[in-house]
């Protein structure tokens, strides 16, 4: 393979909590933040002789996320036990779902779906460190309170091609989760949990390369970062002659530096089988109605509405829908002036975006209402695109009102012949030679009087208008 251009294959495996009242198989509330141990029953603790009883909330919402996904859900799925030794695991196995999922297949923006299935968390080690207790040796607490929190885990295909296109594809299913109401999708908080699994192969083959997977970042730059320098790991192995091998993998972000956790010969047969205690899912007609009923407007449809209602561009109705952080703000300027054009809204958004680096727009010292002002500004030539720019500088450090900023640090536009055509004489005047070519029809030197215009009014000028006036003033039509 070494010296063949190399294409990464990706594909994704995301553990996304469910907000239901209670846990998976029990009547324990979810357990957040809570102090350790205190969300705990027989069931979830794992006591002999506990039975599991399945939580019907989070059959809803698995079919929720399967329709949303366009999957098909299976009229009779079934839990299994996936067997293994966790300190965390103190069954000894994890309920899960194995050859009859809820969901299989689907697609979510360009990517498919495998599968969606419904299984169990373990519960939390805390490593507490040297504890004194016993001389010399670090202790780890288990918290149950996690233990049995209701998760959908969505494998997709193995399709995407780079680390921005997974960072981009993750905010859309994001974004589809947390408008389906059925998760809170927060990465930092673990309750969105994702693994990449990484190949290269030679581009144009179809055959699948030896993969690696990169276990449990928790923030969408770490993942991107993550499978990045898997990426180039991988790309260096195959460029030395050498061959990936499969195995877990983790990624610390600090120091940028991928360490093994466990090989292919020691990975884990979990003897799946049947979970006796739970009957099977038969998913009745008033399931799937109820389901059905409680789908709110999807990323695709908010993307589709944006392009025949509002006339976004592609590109802007595609970046805000599927981020809704992105829309909901967008949405909030264009509510806050009906008069505003909604691209130029858009513009200004993406103008926002663009300069925030892991923050969302409502975060940041800028409101829809004083962007939606500063459009406006622009809109009534007030302020010009540039000056309309420094404004947006000092309204994300600062804060404040578009209107007060253009008059504190006097960004007005400079324009019309009153104001505007002094200074075009001036230039003219003080470039003998190039106003000479520009009379003689040679209009090269334009580009050197506009930035003198524009040195003069520190950027409050209108190329186009400059130049009309240049123009206007040679005798040129
Ligand atoms: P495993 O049994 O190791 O979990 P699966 O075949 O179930 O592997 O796939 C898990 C995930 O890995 C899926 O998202 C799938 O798309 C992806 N995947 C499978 N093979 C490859 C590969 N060769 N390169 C990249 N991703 C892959
Ligand atoms: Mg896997
Ligand atoms: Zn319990």
């Amino acid at each position: 393979m070494a010296g063949a251009e190399l294409e990464p294959v990706i594909g994704l495996e995301i553990h996304v909590q469910l907000r239901t009242a209670t846990k998976m198989f029990c009547g324990c509330a979810l357990g957040f933040g809570e102090p350790p141990n205190t969300r705990t029953c027989p069931v979830c603790l794992g006591l002999p002789g506990a039975l599991p009883v399945a939580n019907a909330e989070a059959i809803h919402y698995g079919l929720m996320i399967g329709m949303a996904l366009e999957s098909t859900l299976a009229p009779v799925s079934t839990f299994h036990r996936k067997n293994y030794f966790y300190p965390d695991l103190p069954k000894g196995y994890q309920i899960s779902q194995f050859d009859l999922p809820l969901c299989s297949g689907g697609v979510l923006g360009d990517v498919n779906i495998h599968r969606v299935h419904l299984e169990e968390d373990a519960a939390k080690l805390n490593h507490a460190g040297v504890s004194g207790r016993i001389e010399g040796a670090e202790s780890s607490i288990v918290d149950f309170n996690r233990g049995g929190t209701p998760l959908a885990e969505i494998v997709t295909e193995p399709e995407l091609r780079s680390a921005e296109q997974a960072g981009e594809w993750l905010r859309l299913l994001r974004t589809t989760l947390r408008t389906l109401g059925v998760s809170d999708v927060n990465m930092e908080e673990g309750s969105l949990r994702c693994d990449a699994n990484i190949s290269l192969r030679p581009v144009g083959t179809n055959e699948l390369g030896t993969k690696t997977e990169l276990k449990n970042m928790n923030s969408f730059r770490f993942i991107e970062r993550g499978i990045r320098a898997e990426v180039e790991r991988q790309r260096a192995l195959i460029d030395a002659g050498e061959s990936v091998t499969q195995e877990t993998l983790h990624f610390d972000p600090k120091t940028e530096s991928i360490t093994s956790l466990r090989s292919k010969e020691e990975a884990h047969d979990y003897r799946y089988f049947p979970e006796p205690d739970l009957p099977p899912i038969v998913i009745t007609d008033a399931m799937l109605a109820r389901a059905s009923e409680a789908l709110p407007e999807l990323p695709a449809a908010r993307e589709r509405r944006y392009v025949d209602q509002l006339s976004l561009s592609a590109d802007s109705a595609r970046l805000f829908a599927w981020r809704a952080e992105l829309a909901d703000f967008f949405d909030a300027v264009c509510d806050s002036d009906a008069t505003l054009d909604p691209q130029v809204a858009a513009n200004w958004v993406t103008e926002l975006q663009g300069r925030l680096v892991d923050e969302e727009p409502q975060d940041s010292k800028v409101t829809p209402a004083s962007l939606a002002q500063l459009a406006a500004l622009v809109a009534s030539s007030t302020v010009n695109q540039g000056g309309a720019k420094q404004v947006l500088e000092q309204m994300l450090a600062n804060g404040g009102e578009p209107a007060e900023i253009v008059a504190a640090e006097g960004l007005e536009a400079v324009g019309g012949a009153d104001e505007l055509a002094p200074v075009v004489a001036a230039a003219l005047e003080a470039n003998p030679e190039l106003t000479e070519r520009l009379r003689g029809g040679d209009m090269k030197p334009i580009g050197v009087i506009v930035g003198e215009v524009m040195k003069q009014t520190r950027g409050r000028a209108d190329g186009k208008e400059v130049t009309a006036l240049v123009r206007e003033q040679l005798g040129l039509s």
